[in-house]
């Protein structure tokens, strides 16, 4: 079997009602954007990926084109190094898993190590909400099936944060298993304010210590490695990180300078599967923790759900889920069927070959916008 193609679409969700205020954005978001990646072969079969935007990877298709399609190492080295020399294409790495899986009949997971077919998910929200409205978003979540929720911390005044923390722990008590995400490690290219400073974040973990949080997410900016190695040592919560780190080489000096106990890659945004593998083997071998970030489409945290289910023993997995402003049919428009949990709040990987996805082409059509 040969590629004969690569084709990339781009589209725009425009959101009919209230616009998505997320967190760690200081502009409102009124439309959801996806980049749809397919591989298509000599045999009728293609792959489909999506996650980033596929930035300078037009001119490329030549590097791919011809090729067997499961020579999977060796286009992981070709898009290593367009990630070097220009943007990140890691979608294309998914559309060939998928496409792995189409070719062998079976799915990702199972090709990938099989170690689980489902894995728990835990609800990112992304808004912020005062207490009250804090604490009613968690005990829906828990209504919905969900066993840990993930508040974020960006109010301007730390301890206004904590004053939501607060609330959702007296209305959920240990029902749920809360998570920190401080979003210090990087900005949107408008938002310029400065990322904490070790002191800050030693006072916040202290905190979120007493109110029994899981971990504490990107309390300092992604290149503060001898900061999360002395925060790490000075607070028990787990100091968790990476979703936007994007060699492996610095994955490794992560985990060996001592700085995380939760790494945080992303297959859709950084390394593909392909690349990631490796970093949940590194992990496993540290005896950290491997959990994706996962806030692109249902096609990124399906992506994510199946590598962790197959070979990671994560405890949980991001889901993307906060309504009404981050609700399914805005985050998976591009899907007939968006990624759901399960009434226990798990992501049950299907069994049909590759990652088991079925594109809204309809929806995909009314929505192309290059
Ligand atoms: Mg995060």
């Amino acid at each position: 079997m040969k590629i004969t193609g690569i084709e990339i679409t781009q589209h725009r969700f425009v959101f009919a009602g209230a616009p998505f205020r997320a967190s760690w954005d200081t502009r409102p978001r009124t439309h959801w954007d996806a980049t749809i990646v397919r591989v298509t072969t000599d045999e009728g079969l293609t792959g489909i990926g999506s996650g980033d935007l596929m930035l300078g990877f037009s001119g490329h298709e030549h590097l791919f084109v011809g090729w067997d399609p499961l020579a999977i190492e060796r286009h992981y080295r070709v898009l290593s190094h367009l990630n070097f020399h220009y943007g990140r294409c890691w979608p294309l790495d998914l559309a060939l898993w998928d496409l792995a899986g189409k070719i062998a009949g079976q799915p990702c997971w199972k090709l990938l190590g099989g170690l689980s077919g489902r894995v728990r998910a835990y609800a990112s929200s992304g808004t912020l909400r005062d207490p009250g409205a804090m604490a009613e978003v968690a005990e829906r979540y828990l209504g919905q099936g969900f066993g840990a929720m993930k508040i974020r911390f960006q109010r301007g005044r730390w301890r206004d944060d904590i004053e939501a923390l607060e609330a959702v722990r007296a209305r959920v008590g240990e029902r749920l298993t809360l998570m920190v995400d401080c979003n210090q490690g990087w900005r949107m290219p408008w938002d310029t304010q400065a990322p904490w400073s070790l002191k800050d974040a030693i006072q916040v973990a202290r905190e979120l210590e007493r109110l029994g949080v899981y971990w504490m997410e990107e309390p300092l900016h992604r290149g503060d490695r001898e900061g999360m190695r002395r925060l790490r040592d000075a607070v028990d919560v787990r100091i968790a990180g990476g979703e936007m780190t994007r060699e492996l080489h610095e994955f490794r000096e992560l985990i060996t300078g001592g700085c995380l106990d939760v790494l945080q890659p992303d297959v859709a945004l950084v390394g593909g599967i392909t690349g990631l593998r490796r970093v949940a083997y590194m992990a496993q071998e540290h005896n950290l923790i491997f959990t994706p970030h996962s806030w692109t489409n249902g096609i990124g945290v399906m992506a994510n759900a199946q590598l962790t289910a197959a070979v990671a023993d994560a405890p949980w997995l991001e889901f993307p889920f906060d309504p009404p402003e981050w609700d399914l049919d805005r985050r998976d428009y591009m899907l007939a069927e968006p990624v759901r949990v399960d009434a226990d709040g798990w992501i049950v990987l299907p069994e049909a070959p590759g990652m088991g996805l079925v594109l809204d082409e309809a929806m995909l059509g009314r929505t192309r916008i290059g």
